[in-house]
């Protein structure tokens, strides 16, 4: 049993592996879970430590050995890593190598002409500063965010290859660019030594772009992909079909991502027809949402936020039952379009 800083002990779950399936990142040699905890709200500086503590304890205790950060995750930016970086130091030393940790750099991060975009000048300070921020020695994957229209794309891949080259991290991956973008990005990185390990772009039932080209493209060139926002950041769950609860995401007015005009009467009528199928599935909405992204073949990995505990839980249970009937896929395409 290990010490950490406050006195308290944690030892990982010792059946932590016995139920999450792993899947291999497209022709790379690592498996990522099905299901991996992201950071992006819920770990700031004005949320609490200890929540942000058992959300990190639920998802390793369940296999969950993937945890997604990136530069400006907070608010306010750089607080995420600080606060995994502290959870980690207390608690997760011991199992640095049983995790699999991600850092991206992309957006606005600091001012001035290199704090943001896809220049080599701000990947490699950004960083450098998130190993700092987080205590770690290496990232295990280590991003660019979104597509810079400003920057070379071969700087910017160039940029990625010199982070690993350089030790800061084990692999690369890109997020949110478009299907031919990310076709010349492969391409670079081949010709670098450095395979695109991974890409990061939103899917969920109300967003369906990477079936456009995308997925195609991943499957073909042999990346992995590691979808964002499978609960379009709560909307598809049975949380708001009566109103928006005081401590949602939606409530919260500092968050401008998900807000009140996001959850029109259209939207709701669509998620309470999606309720009534996961109920007859004999799953919550939240599972049967989560295992509609994972029933496409280029889904690697499906990439879940949390602001308690209990949601992990129930999120994980997705896994019971990942299959769909075509019958019941045809009914969800047609939930969507009509
Ligand atoms: P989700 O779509 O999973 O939304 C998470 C939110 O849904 C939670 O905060 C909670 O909302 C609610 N929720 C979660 N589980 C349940 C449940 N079982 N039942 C009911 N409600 C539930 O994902 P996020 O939008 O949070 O994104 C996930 C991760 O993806 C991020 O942390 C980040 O790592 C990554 N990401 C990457 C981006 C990129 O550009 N690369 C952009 C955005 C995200 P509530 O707070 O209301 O309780």
């Amino acid at each position: 049993m290990i010490k950490n800083e406050t006195n308290a002990l944690y030892t990982a779950n010792p059946a932590r592996y016995e139920n999450m399936p792993y899947q291999r990142c497209g022709n790379s040699g690592v498996q990522l879970p099905k299901i991996s905890l992201g950071l992006w709200q819920n770990f700031g500086s004005y949320d609490s430590f200890e929540n942000a503590r058992e959300l990190i304890h639920t998802a390793f205790d369940n296999g969950m050995t993937h945890f997604d950060l990136a530069n400006n995750y907070g608010p306010i930016y750089g607080a995420a890593e600080i606060t995994f970086g502290r959870i980690l130091k207390q608690d997760l030393l011991p199992y640095r190598d049983e995790l699999f940790i991600s850092s991206k750099a992309g957006y606005d991060m600091w001012p001035g002409p290199y704090g943001d975009g896809g220049s080599r000048k701000y990947l490699v300070a950004s960083c450098d500063q998130s190993l700092k921020r987080t205590g770690l020695d290496y990232f295990d994957v280590f991003y660019h965010h979104r597509m810079d229209a400003e920057t070379p794309l071969e700087e910017t891949m160039q940029a990625l290859d010199y982070i690993v080259r350089s030790g800061r991290a084990l692999y690369v991956g890109i997020s949110n660019y478009p299907p031919e973008e990310t076709k010349q990005g492969v391409k670079i990185l081949k010709e670098l030594g450095t395979p695109l390990l991974i890409h990061q772009p939103r899917y969920n039932m109300f967003d369906r772009w990477i079936e456009d080209g995308l997925t195609e493209i991943l499957q073909n060139e042999g990346v992995g992909s590691i979808i964002f926002s499978p609960l379009a950041q709560g909307l598809l769950t049975n949380k708001y079909l009566h109103g928006i609860p005081k401590d949602s995401r939606a409530a919260k007015s500092e968050i401008i991502h998900l807000n009140k005009d996001h959850i029109t009467s259209e939207k709701l009528a669509r998620v309470k027809k999606l309720n009534d199928l996961a109920e007859k599935r004999g799953q919550s909405l939240a599972q049967m949402a989560i295992a509609w992204t994972l029933h496409n073949k280029a889904v690697t990995s499906c990439l879940i936020g949390a602001s308690r505990k209990e949601q992990i839980v129930d999120s994980l249970q997705a896994l019971e039952n990942l299959f769909f009937a075509h019958t019941e896929i045809s009914l969800i395409n047609e939930i969507l379009t009509d």
